[in-house]
């Protein structure tokens, strides 16, 4: 397994985190320091939910500023890594019969650049983005990420970069929350024991763990990621939990490693 790249769902936060340090940055650079080096990197962010699947094409994809009432130095921040065109060609060939749109109007958005800053801080791997297609259901998106998973013994690591619970009505803006609340909470451990004991179908079904998923996945996209990283996960596969915590009581930093 040794050729094998992992696949990680990270928790991204608050865009904040690109420019910050702090315990969640240092482990995603702890993360970083521990892989092997991919030779590419393929991620799925929240943030590009849209009612079809793309990818990234361009060979110098922008930093995308897909925010607004941050500071003006967070707007001038940029990523400058590469894109891999022929990365995004054969992603399109794997999911084939399912049409992939090559892009060249998106980029890389803060799902990606405010965790890869720090996992990559030198910028020097290429990076492609793929879109969730909003249309489709979470189990659609498993069987689809499961035709990516021979990219991982190329070198390429697939990151899936969202957060498990992600209520931004609950989420305490600039105050100081030292406990998450308890449904968060809840439904963290919960999914923590489902991934654990690789039980997929019910993360699939996400929706029908009742009000504590209510609350902690009100919207798919920044759950979805996870159900693409889970997807890669290969028969006796093991699955640790890089990067722990919450930010503001309602958002799950949690990442999840398989391999
Ligand atoms: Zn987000």
């Amino acid at each position: 397994m040794s050729d094998t790249m992992p696949a990680i769902f990270f928790g991204h936060g608050n865009p904040m985190n690109a420019l910050a340090r702090n315990e969640w940055t240092d482990a995603w650079a702890r993360v970083g320091r521990e892989i092997p080096r991919p030779t590419a990197i393929l991620c799925i962010s929240a943030h590009w939910f849209i009612p079809e699947t793309a990818v990234t094409t361009l060979e110098r994809p922008r930093t995308i500023h897909d925010f607004g009432g941050f500071p003006r130095e967070l707007f001038a921040y940029r990523y400058p890594a590469p894109g891999a065109p022929v990365l995004a060609r054969r992603v399109a060939q794997l999911l084939a019969p399912v049409e992939v749109i090559p892009d060249t109007d998106w980029g890389l958005d803060h799902g990606t650049w405010s965790v890869l800053c720090h996992v990559f801080p030198d910028a020097d791997i290429p990076v492609v983005q793929l879109s969730i297609d909003e249309t489709q259901p979470a189990e659609y998106h498993y069987g689809l990420a499961r035709n990516l998973a021979e990219l991982r013994d190329e070198g390429v690591l697939i990151c899936g970069s969202g957060n498990l619970v992600h209520n931004l009505h609950a989420y305490a803006w600039g105050r100081h929350v030292p406990e998450p609340l308890d449904w968060a909470q809840r439904f963290e451990t919960t999914v923590r024991e489902l991934i654990l004991k690789g039980e997929h179908e019910p993360l699939i079904d996400y929706e029908l763990l009742g009000r504590d998923a209510l609350l902690s996945a009100p919207t798919p996209e920044h759950f979805l990621p996870l159900v693409y990283i889970l997807a890669l996960q290969r028969d006796g596969e093991p699955v640790s939990f890089p990067v722990e915590g919450f930010d503001g009581g309602s958002i799950s930093m949690l990442s999840v490693r398989i391999g």
